[in-house]
């Protein structure tokens, strides 16, 4: 086996903090269950190790975009129930019903696809259809609202799916479907969708369906419009303890505390004198003689370039903007005469009760959201469990 040689920098993952996170959300959600959204390793934090801190903080499914996702979840022993519900066609249907994961159903032709996978695996397929009640994206069409109308998308599939069951290839294990607009829970939306909603699952249990669990809401829904919990939330950010509102509150606010912790190792520390230019293209010059410090981690580890001049971190207790422009392996910190020697630590963000920054301050800086700076931070950065 090949030496391992340390990588200096790390993304510090709290544990305990998803479970909790957890926790706060199961209670807003009331009698509801929560399935843990862990798709993009988990926001970036891990997916394996992420589901479980999830689950032993009560959550009772777990959901993902890709079926790759939901296969690494199998494969790593994860037995809880699994939704994944992003497919193309030629998805892997079947290894996916061996594997006991629900399939989420956007259109006839992934339910036609999902049933002959099962068909030619001798089993029933559970799979949970989608309805678009308004985001405009992934879903069957549901419209218009407050009709009976049966030539939409969402009733072509419902009658689908009914005569899939009456087969026994697949088995309708849930309804469910995605605000567009949660984050501002005043938006006229987010009562359109619910009523849409209530809409689409009335129509597929006259139908004769008989979903056992009915859910919309995500993190922001879960926290800020209890009445949209149906029988279970879906709820991704917050479980890493983001805010998934900001204009309507901080994590702090919510009761969540960030999990991931961002921290390099300074690398180069050196002094300079006034009128150095800093990085390509020098877009940063020191005002006076300084120390600059430079940092081991770039937009190939998901800092944005755009963070260049914008984002600060902290080292050693001192909050300094990044100088200049970010590499792709590396970016460098204007630390004034603060004395730093390499090796000491470099916080890019973190739950913030040290002073750091937070992703959502770096979201802010940098003009995104706090979920880009999680999801993008450090594919070759490891990730410690604390
Ligand atoms: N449900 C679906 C279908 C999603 O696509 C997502 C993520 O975008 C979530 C739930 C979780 O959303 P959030 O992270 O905002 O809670």
């Amino acid at each position: 086996p090949r030496a391992t040689v340390p990588f200096p920098a790390r993304a510090v993952i709290d544990l305990a903090a998803i479970a909790a996170n957890v926790g706060v959300l199961k209670q807003r959600a009331g009698a509801a269950e929560v399935m843990a959204v862990v798709k993009a390793d988990a926001y970036g934090h891990g997916l394996v190790r992420s589901a479980q801190a999830a689950l032993a903080g009560g959550a009772s499914w777990l959901g993902v975009a890709q079926l790759t996702e939901a296969m690494a979840l199998r494969a790593a022993g994860v037995t809880a129930p699994v939704l994944a519900w992003l497919h193309a066609p030629g998805a892997g249907f079947a290894q996916a019903i061996e594997a006991d994961v629900d399939l989420g159903v956007s259109a006839t032709w992934m339910l036609d696809e999902v049933a002959a996978a099962a068909r030619a695996s001798g089993r029933t397929a559970r799979v949970q259809l989608k309805a678009d009640t308004g985001l405009g994206r992934n879903g069957a069409y549901l419209f218009p609202v407050g009709t009976d109308s049966t030539a939409t998308d969402w009733s072509a599939l419902v009658d689908r799916a009914r005569a899939l069951e009456a087969e026994e290839a697949v088995r309708v294990t849930g309804l469910f479907t995605h605000f567009a607009y949660a984050d501002a829970p005043q938006h006229p939306t987010v009562q359109a969708q619910q009523t849409a909603f209530a809409e689409a699952v009335a129509l597929a249990e006259r139908a004769g369906l008989r979903p056992e669990v009915r859910h919309m809401s995500n993190s922001a829904a879960t926290l800020t419009t209890p009445a949209a919990a149906w029988d279970m939330v879906r709820p991704g950010l917050a479980v890493y303890g983001l805010t998934p509102a900001p204009e309507v509150g901080s994590s702090a606010d919510f009761g969540l505390v960030p999990a991931m912790t961002a921290i390099a190792e300074a690398s180069v520390v050196k002094a300079v004198p006034a009128g150095q230019g800093v990085s390509y293209g020098h877009t940063y010059t020191t005002s006076g003689p300084a120390n600059l410090v430079d940092v081991p981690l770039g937009y190939a580890d998901g800092v944005p370039r755009h963070a260049s001049g914008l984002a600060e971190v902290m080292i050693n207790g001192r909050r300094h903007r990044i100088a200049g422009r970010v590499c792709m392996d590396q970016f460098v910190v204007d630390v004034g005469d603060q004395q730093v020697t390499a090796g000491d630590e470099v916080i890019l963000f973190g739950p913030g009760d040290r002073g750091e920054p937070t992703a959502q301050d770096w979201a802010e800086a940098v003009g995104t959201i706090n979920y880009e700076i999680v999801t993008r931070f450090g594919p070759r950065v490891p990730r410690e469990y604390a």
